[in-house]
């Protein structure tokens, strides 16, 4: 079992403020979360300085991601180090994570950027049902809609700073490498913390 948080912007995004390197000295100092998803604003540059800077510490896992901007809203790719061709449409998105064996999110549907009820339309293969960004009433939304989908839920913190990484997580039924974790998000062997109700924000 992981514990992994699934959406973070490095420096590579126009407005984070988390270089590769303190997105992987922060995974490296953890005591439980040890796995993070860069899922940078349409863009996979901060992902491949981040994945050279982790290849020195084989107790942390970096798994590759991007977030597409489109005009439904944002969607998280999982599982690829390039970017899907152009035009963005939430379908041909799809598709291309599809073929790959990517895991593609309706990320944050109930907030700005999200696509709301939109995502029932698409075959997502998971929703992000705790997003650290959003307010506990998005995010019980997001859990509903997941559920009416009929698919995955997980967590990421969408950090942005330093301090906002590994807030909340998912916890994956899963060891240690990308291809295990990507199989057992699609098979819902996931959890994500903290409940909702306890958390913080
Ligand atoms: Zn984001």
């Amino acid at each position: 079992m992981i514990r992994a948080d699934l959406h973070i912007h490095t420096t590579y995004s126009y407005d984070s403020s988390i270089t590769p390197k303190a997105l992987v000295e922060t995974l490296v100092a953890h005591n439980s979360v040890k796995v993070a998803a860069v899922t940078d604003h349409d863009s996979v540059e901060g992902l491949s300085i981040t994945l050279k800077l982790a290849a020195a510490y084989p107790d942390i896992l970096i798994i590759p991601g991007v977030e597409i901007s489109t005009s439904e809203g944002d969607t998280l790719i999982l599982g690829t180090t390039e970017l899907p061709p152009k035009p963005w449409t939430v379908e041909s998105i799809i598709d291309f994570a599809r073929e790959r064996g990517c895991v593609s999110i309706a990320a944050h549907p109930y907030r700005e950027y999200g696509m709301g009820d939109l995502a029932r339309n698409y075959k997502f293969d998971a929703v992000e049902v705790l997003n650290g960004a959003s307010s506990p009433l998005a995010n019980r939304r997001a859990h509903e809609l997941a559920k009416l989908m009929g698919v995955p839920g997980v967590a990421g913190t969408d950090s942005h700073q330093p301090a906002e990484l590994c807030n909340v997580y998912t916890e994956i039924q899963a060891s240690l490498d990308v291809d295990d974790v990507l199989k057992a998000i699609k098979k819902g062997l996931v959890a994500t913390y903290p409940k909702l109700g306890y958390s913080s924000f």
